[in-house]
């Protein structure tokens, strides 16, 4: 069944791992800017070429940029009946995008999953694959800033959303199985049904 959907959390709250499950099990795609501009970073594109040192240092891509690139993955034919999305929107002025381009389509989010996870947790949850990926945005410095960001300018978009009634907090900290059985648990009880 077609389900709008936006996951949010901290960095190293697993929102990447289980917004992939979600995707699978409801059938639909899922979007994530973080994604999609490191495989324009691996693939020497102009839109990662003008993103690399934004991403390194752990700053936000400048909110036009990310919205245009948004837009033109949302209008490509698969995410017609849903997707969800990972990582955008990330501030309040992503949010007031967002909505312009649903609106315009007469469509509207339908949840919003909101991971819990305490700080000294996702620190060392990062710090571990800081260890094992080598991402280039996992040093210290950029961990730290991307930190203050998400408490800054992601964490308020939350606020928006509970206006409207539409996000689950779920407890982050836990078995990955568990935790994704209580995110399937939260969508089904808004009457969202995974596809199998
Ligand atoms: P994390 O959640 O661990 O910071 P992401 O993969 O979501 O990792 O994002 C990696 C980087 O990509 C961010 O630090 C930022 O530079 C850029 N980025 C991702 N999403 C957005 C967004 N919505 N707006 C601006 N920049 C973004």
């Amino acid at each position: 069944m077609s389900a709008r959907l936006l996951i949010v959390g901290p960095q190293g709250s697993g929102k990447g791992t289980q917004g992939v499950r979600v995707g699978e099990a409801w059938g639909i795609p899922v979007v994530s800017t973080g994604d999609v501009f490191r495989a324009n970073v691996a693939e020497g594109t102009e839109l990662g070429l003008q993103v690399k040192s934004i991403i390194d240092a752990g700053s936000l891509v400048p909110d036009e940029l990310t919205s245009a690139v948004v837009r033109d993955r949302l209008a490509q034919a698969d995410a017609a009946e849903g997707f969800l999305l990972d990582g955008y929107p990330r501030n309040v002025a992503q949010v007031m995008h967002l909505d312009e381009f649903l609106e315009g389509r007469d469509e509207q989010l339908d949840a919003v999953i909101a991971l819990v996870v305490p700080r000294e947790e996702s620190l060392s949850r990062l710090t571990a694959r800081a260890a094992e990926q080598g991402r280039a945005d996992d040093t210290e410095e950029a961990i730290a800033t991307r930190l203050e960001i998400y408490e800054r300018e992601t964490a308020p978009i939350l606020d928006v959303y509970r206006t409207r009634g539409i996000v689950d907090e779920i407890d982050g900290v836990g078995a990955l199985d568990d935790i994704t059985a209580r995110i399937f648990a939260a969508l089904e009880a808004r009457g969202l049904r995974p596809a199998q």
